[in-house]
């Protein structure tokens, strides 16, 4: 069973078909952790989690968002985690390469949020990128002991800070892309025991598919392509990365 760690099935661009890639994505066996990027997305994220087995669900503010929330964001986030299909507070981080929402704004509800992830005792999914410094820092000062650094793209010295911090780490199609070799050479010197699989549907589709849009039903050829950088089978791949998805988001059922 492969375990899709970060997905965007509410997104609008599964609009159309999403019912019947549903069904798809529950023939293949795959499990799919559906993060949350505002208040909207956070609350579809729930109400597909809750309608699908295979879907678990985690809320959250995207760095992007972070100067659209409402004062009260912390107390709807707070109600839609008590729910048992939310499984991790996310997507959460800082995002200095786009810098939609001020710096000072995205710091500011990056700690909201980590606050509310422990208080909660739930682990968090961060997106960090231009801003690993800034990232680490907060991250430290939170005392969040369980996280995960989706799409990871930092190198595997600054990996360390975080493996410290007893995080995960997890990589989607970049591992398929030609140029992407510093990428693999990180995946391939990290714990095993640390490392998930996504797919960030429906961005950063794997190749051969690189252009068409992204859906976890693609998630083998991301498993094929950590199979060959760790030189072991695609089921010991499948096995490894889905216990540390089940250690990581203390998921019982598989
Ligand atoms: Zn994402």
């Amino acid at each position: 069973m492969l375990v899709d760690a970060h997905a965007h099935l509410d997104d609008k661009a599964f609009e159309s078909d999403r019912e019947k890639l549903l069904e798809e994505i529950e023939s293949q066996g795959i499990v799919v952790i559906n993060a949350g990027s505002d208040l909207k997305s956070s609350l579809k994220s729930l109400e597909l989690a809750r309608k699908h087995n295979f879907i678990y669900a985690c809320v959250g503010v995207h760095p992007h968002e972070a100067s659209n929330v409402p004062a009260d964001y912390l107390d709807i986030l707070r109600e839609l985690a008590h729910d048992k299909r939310v499984v991790a507070i996310g997507e959460i981080g800082l995002d200095y390469h786009y810098n939609f929402s001020p710096k000072d704004v995205q710091k500011k509800v990056f700690e909201e949020q980590l606050l509310l992830a422990k208080e909660l005792g739930l682990p968090v999914v961060v997106h960090s990128r231009e801003a690993l410094c800034d990232t680490l820092e907060i991250l430290e000062k939170s005392g969040v002991k369980k996280g995960l650094m989706h799409c990871y793209s930092g190198s595997l010295e600054e990996a360390q800070d975080f493996l410290a911090l007893g995080f995960y780490f997890s990589f989607g199609g970049i591992l398929t892309f030609k140029r992407a070799e510093k990428t693999r050479e990180v995946a391939a010197g990290l714990p095993r025991d640390r490392v998930l699989l996504e797919t960030d549907c429906p961005y950063l589709t794997p190749e051969p598919f690189r252009g068409k849009r992204n859906d976890p039903t693609r998630l083998p050829y991301i498993a094929r392509a950590l199979a060959k950088i760790w030189g072991i089978s695609e089921k010991e791949v499948e096995e490894i990365t889905k216990s540390n998805a089940k250690n990581f988001f203390s998921i019982d059922d598989f």
